[in-house]
């Protein structure tokens, strides 16, 4: 196949200032395929990326943006042997160095080295080139291939899952029968949701601020939702676990009022995972989990193979994708696509753009 010279990319200019620009397609190196992007998401990760800066962000005027993409291999660098020219694929972020004591450990988002593409970091879209582009290249550990039954739109979320799975897997231990307490109905939450269900949790129950993404939280399986605006969430989570509490709480709003509810209205000895940004200091009651005894977990994106094992859930019809897909726009459309996202304009959720 005789692939272009040039292509089109979304660089970043300045803060909140990014544009269609002209460059060279990259050449995949060791160990690294070229994709032709079909769809990549916007993720509340990138409206940081564009209006404020993320760790080991390359220089204004040469970042490519975007970082959940799908596509289709096109072309293959020395020693790819996992995939092939045609196979329809898609991406996770994290490439670890392979070498830190974390990457040995296999925690490759923490990487001790990250940012640093010499000793073989690399996080798509945050530190190295994304996928708002015609075509991107990516790592052979970061790409996995697309079930058959899965659109490359539905793909785009997998990263998104697999922070909700990961979020899950942080915790340990079983999930069954447990009741799961999420904080926040944002991507993030709504995919928690299908994760603990899927994952045989007995009582999900789902918090927000606004009835329609706790109605669709509904749909894709939460047994109850609470609006925090209407209800008191800790009082409704304590009537719903007959006074014990939620075994496990996921917080997905970087609030300091949800990581409050979550210390309260989680179960002695349960336990709770930070899985939003905060992005300003919070003041918060961390005496409770003391005399609770409970755990408190974080997690950075999508480890663990997490996003491969939401490939599967999502396979098997286990997790949804499509309700999130709210919108979509060409790639010469990406300035209104982030508009209509960070305004969540007509109900937005996901906004996937098409180069
Ligand atoms: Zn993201
Ligand atoms: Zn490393």
């Amino acid at each position: 196949m005789e692939l272009p010279k040039k292509m089109r990319a979304a660089v970043l200019y300045d803060w909140n200032d990014f544009r269609l620009t002209e460059v060279d397609v990259p050449e995949p190196q060791d160990s690294e395929v070229l994709i032709k992007v079909e769809s990549c998401s916007i993720c509340a990760g990138d409206v940081k990326i564009i209006t404020r800066g993320m760790m080991g962000q390359p220089p204004m005027g040469e970042f490519i943006i975007g970082h959940e993409y799908a596509g289709t291999v096109v072309k293959l660098g020395p020693n790819v042997e996992e995939f092939a020219v045609g196979d329809r694929v898609t991406v996770e972020v994290h490439k670890g160095c392979g070498r830190c004591k974390n990457c040995l450990d296999g925690k490759v988002t923490v990487c001790l080295n990250y940012g640093n593409t010499a000793k073989g970091h690399r996080a798509n879209g945050f530190t190295t080139n994304g996928g708002f582009a015609d075509y991107a290249v990516n790592h052979v550990n970061t790409v996995s291939k697309i079930p058959d039954n899965i659109s490359f739109d539905e793909a785009t979320i997998i990263t998104t899952a697999g922070t909700s799975l990961f979020g899950i897997e942080r915790m340990g231990g079983f999930i069954a029968g447990e009741n799961v307490a999420v904080l926040g109905p944002g991507s993030i939450g709504l995919m928690a949701v299908q994760c603990a269900k899927a994952l045989g949790a007995a009582n999900v129950m789902l918090t927000g601020t606004r009835d329609e993404r706790l109605e669709l939280g509904k749909e894709l399986g939460a047994d109850n939702t609470i609006n925090v605006k209407k209800e008191d969430p800790v009082k409704k989570i304590q009537e719903l676990t007959g006074g014990i509490g939620a075994d496990l709480v996921l917080v997905t709003s970087g609030s300091e009022a949800a990581f409050n509810q979550a210390l309260k209205a989680v179960r002695k000895g349960g336990d709770i995972t930070l899985l939003a940004h905060f992005d300003d200091p919070v003041k918060v009651e961390i005496g409770l989990a003391i005399q609770k005894m409970n755990n408190i977990y974080t997690i950075r994106g999508e480890g663990r193979q997490c996003t491969h094992r939401s490939l599967e859930l999502m396979a098997e019809g286990k997790i949804q994708a499509k309700p999130l897909l709210t919108h979509s726009f060409p790639l010469e459309q990406l300035r209104e696509g982030f508009d209509v996202f960070m305004e969540r304009r007509d109900g937005a959720i996901k906004v996937v753009i098409h180069p």
